[in-house]
């Protein structure tokens, strides 16, 4: 007893005061992949990795996700790095100009792991604490010349989805059996965010918290390389890099050659256990928005690796070889991969960072500057969003400027103003300027399964040149003074962007009445277009202080007014003609559940709650058939499969509610279900019988052969009918963002609002010729009105990865302006 105490006390001198570490499995007291560890759990072991190492790990919380989760990252090194991280970030971001500073050459290498971006993708944040508990306690000599930083979870909200039905759901001990429950997620399942985002494909667009928090500490610290953890089907064994085919072209000969050695050490601790995997197949490296390509445009070796497993997997399944594939299995394999890269890291620390600093300093660029013209409103979120990726813009000054104008697809020019924005390829992100500006990124294979187009003049709706030279730009001070309100007739707000739309919705939350012009309202020699918001005082008399209510709004919406003095227009319309129309307040059901698709009534959802701040009611399709209809007047379909949802008699109930005024919006899938009726005016346009040829090509070449009829994102232009209300704010011409070859005929009796007309062809991306020749005559936007009420098709989804800006304002003039007057359900 006596002797104990003393070895206790002699114990507690010598060693520094922190708690021992842990390995999970300690801290746990279950082996690490018998059971799925809960997010607060695997924040509670990095809090007790940093607190037991205080030395050699910092943690650093990033953020809250949307259900309050913790976002956060753990940075890992020696003792004596850890003493100098600022400078050590700092030395890196001065290595290649983003900050001013020496450049020095022995910086340590900086590795980025990323785990469980997909919530079912469940094995990988279980991998990041065996990870972070390696690199402590057996690879402490790789710490000394590299910085690891670990982000045990990407997407805890969509995890801890997966992890809590699993454990509500699985049997004990689990059954391997796959028709067991344990094996089938419900709708939505744990791969996306709250909003049922796929967050790994949000990098570049940065929608979602999650993103916009995270690139926030990515750009702060720039790492080498980037690991992004996955998981795929259960019969295939394991992916990791080099990627497949395309390659962007910026993607140097380095960061190719790097991404094999990298794959070569992880094939050796995989051969060295027997185990399967594949490399260079299915995961290219193009679309600008995942896990692996953001890294890699902004300079680091940025790599998808792929475990088998997912949603299905539970803790152990058998897969179609009858091999049971374990939890355990798919942790183990996932930090050997882990600790490999690390591994790669440490023994070329001093080449990585001398290619690092190369790839920042290219100045081989086609275009030099990129000159963006567009409503304040427009320019003014393009700053926002390059801001998050730390790119520079600024402002020209007065000059004509030549290159390829983006609306015309040809050489043009355009007159600049201060108000304009130039984006200079001429700076440290400049790879990354090109790739989200460039007019058509090239493609060096078509067989790619993600939009091959996305440049940002086209999805911002802004027009564009791309110069040779660099512009001239600098920066501006904005004017940010709305002048308030005084006494008028009334007040009308212009409308062309969602903030307008932000606007409006605001102002029918408070109540207050407002019109809008179906034709143009001229007064006093101002023109003011259709759909512009008509405020008057006469229709608001019941509140008090009306003015300074109003000018509280417009000054929180940043909207500047026009007072008009009198009803009376210098031409009809007047304020009070039947062609100005009192906005109905829309009561919106919004389809979710089974049939729909998660992404597209997740994207939705987020649109109305987090955008918009309108309110819908989210209603599940289990719950069609009990619906009181007459509550709605909007009922918005995602895209999806409604076979099993619109029954002959939900049909019914369907029809009846529109031909009494009711309104359905019906996207991209959603449109399906109309087709079968003749009364929906709705008909596929496919390919004709007499041009059906043998299918003569070989077993081998099938998958590329069916290129030709491929069009997996690609941008069109469409002719638009503006005098619509459906296409209000919008110009004569709208591009959009095609995702598929499902095409509509031109409605007999409806309105084709935005069409493709004959000889069509991509303005951005790939499209398979065959593909092309059945879009020419195609609707793309319609309303087929149907009794009192009407249909509206959006064919291709504006709402995509809510990135596309400049097709929102066609979902809003859907619910606030077509068929308005109809709502007297
Ligand atoms: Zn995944």
């Amino acid at each position: 007893m006596r002797l104990l105490s003393l070895l206790l006390i002699v114990a507690l001198g010598i060693l520094p005061i922190q708690a021992q570490l842990k390995s999970p499995s300690q801290f746990f007291g279950y082996e690490l992949g018998s059971e799925f560890t809960r997010h607060y759990e695997v924040v509670d072991y990095f809090e007790h990795v940093a607190s037991s190492n205080k030395n050699q790990v910092k943690l650093e919380y990033y953020g809250k996700t949307n259900e309050r989760r913790d976002l956060m990252i753990a940075v890992i090194s020696s003792e004596e790095n850890v003493k100098n991280l600022e400078s050590i970030r700092n030395n890196n971001l001065a290595n290649i100009g983003i900050t001013d500073g020496d450049k020095t050459k022995n910086n340590p290498a900086i590795v980025w792991l990323s785990y469980n971006v997909h919530g079912n993708e469940a094995s990988s944040t279980e991998a990041s604490m065996l990870t972070i508990y390696k690199l402590l306690t057996e690879k402490q000599e790789w710490l000394k010349n590299t910085i690891v930083i670990i982000d045990p979870c990407l997407n805890p909200d969509g995890r801890d989805r997966y992890v809590n039905w699993f454990n509500e759901t699985a049997s004990k001990p689990y059954n391997t059996s796959r028709q067991a429950s344990e094996h089938s997620e419900p709708w939505p399942g744990g791969r996306p965010n709250h909003y049922l985002f796929d967050l790994n494909r949000d990098w570049a667009w940065a929608t979602q918290i999650e993103t916009q928090t995270r690139i926030k500490v990515y750009n702060k610290w720039m790492p080498h390389i980037h690991v992004d953890f996955h998981e795929q089907g259960i019969n295939e064994p394991y992916y990791f890099a080099p990627a497949a085919e395309p390659f962007h072209e910026i993607i140097t000969d380095w960061q190719r050659d790097f991404q094999i050695e990298i794959g070569k050490n992880n094939a050796k601790y995989f051969d060295e256990n027997g185990w399967l995997y594949f490399t260079r197949e299915r995961f290219d490296l193009f679309y600008p928005s995942y896990g692996d390509t953001y890294p890699t445009y902004m300079g680091a070796i940025g790599m998808t690796y792929e475990q088998a497993g997912h949603g299905m997997a539970g803790l152990g399944i058998l897969n179609d070889e009858g091999v049971e594939l374990t939890l355990v299995d798919r942790l183990t394999h996932h930090t050997t991969s882990g600790l490999a890269t690390v591994e790669m890291a440490h023994k070329n620390a001093e080449k990585l960072n001398e290619e690092f600093a190369k790839f920042f300093n290219n100045k081989n660029f086609k275009y030099k500057s990129y000159i963006l013209q567009g409503s304040k409103d427009k320019i003014d979120r393009l700053k926002s969003l390059l801001l998050q990726h730390g790119i520079k813009f600024g402002s020209p000054k007065n000059i004509k400027v030549t290159g390829y104008k983006y609306s015309t697809g040809t050489q043009g020019s355009i007159n600049t103003s201060a108000s304009d924005l130039v984006v200079s390829t001429n700076q440290p992100k400049g790879n990354m300027v090109k790739v989200l500006f460039e007019p058509n990124a090239k493609l060096s294979d078509s067989l790619t399964y993600d939009i091959t187009a996305w440049s940002i003049p086209y999805a911002h709706g802004l027009e564009a040149i791309a110069a040779t030279q660099e512009i001239e730009h600098f920066e501006v001070l904005e004017r940010l003074y709305i002048e308030p309100l005084k006494d008028a007739y009334g007040y009308i707000n212009k409308w062309n962007d969602l903030e307008d739309a932000k606007f409006l919705s605001a102002l029918l939350q408070a109540n207050i009445r407002v019109r809008f012009n179906e034709k143009p309202l001229i007064q006093k020699g101002i023109t003011y277009q259709p759909g512009s918001l008509i405020i008057t005082k006469g229709d608001n008399q019941k509140h008090k202080d009306f003015v300074n209510k109003l000018d509280s709004i417009a000054q929180e919406y940043r909207r500047q007014l026009s007072p008009i003095s009198s009803g009376f227009s210098d031409v009809t319309p007047d304020i009070g003609s039947p062609d100005i129309k009192l906005i109905n307040q829309p009561k919106i059901a919004l389809l979710s559940g089974d049939g729909t698709s998660s992404l597209s009534f997740g994207e939705l959802w987020h649109f109305f709650e987090k955008q918009l701040n309108f309110q819908v009611t989210v209603i599940h399709t289990n719950h069609f058939r009990n619906v009181n209809w007459s509550d709605f007047n909007v009922l918005v379909m995602p895209s999806g499969y409604y076979g099993s949802v619109l029954t002959e008699d939900n049909l019914k109930s369907l029809k009846d509610w529109i031909s009494k005024g009711g309104k359905v919006v019906a996207i991209d899938g959603a449109m399906r279900a109309f087709t079968n009726d003749d009364s929906f005016g709705l008909q596929y346009k496919t390919k004709e019988e007499t041009e059906k040829t043998p299918n003569l090509t070989t077993y081998a070449n099938q998958e590329r052969a069916n290129t030709n009829q491929m069009i997996t994102g690609a941008i069109f232009k469409t002719t638009v009918d503006a005098t619509h209300p459906l296409a209000f704010g919008y110009g004569d011409q709208y591009f959009t963002l095609k995702l598929g070859n499902t095409n509509y005929k031109l409605l007999d009796s409806g309105y084709n609002v935005a069409y493709i007309d004959n000889n069509t062809k991509p303005f951005s991306g790939f499209a398979g010729s065959e593909a092309i020749k059945n879009l020419n005559q195609t609707m793309i936007f319609g309303e087929q009105p149907y009794g009192r009420g009407s249909l509206i098709y959006l064919s291709d989804n504006p709402m995509f990865r809510s990135f596309w800006e400049n097709g929102k304002l066609f979902l809003i003039n859907a619910i606030f302006f077509v068929n308005n007057n109809s709502f007297t359900l």
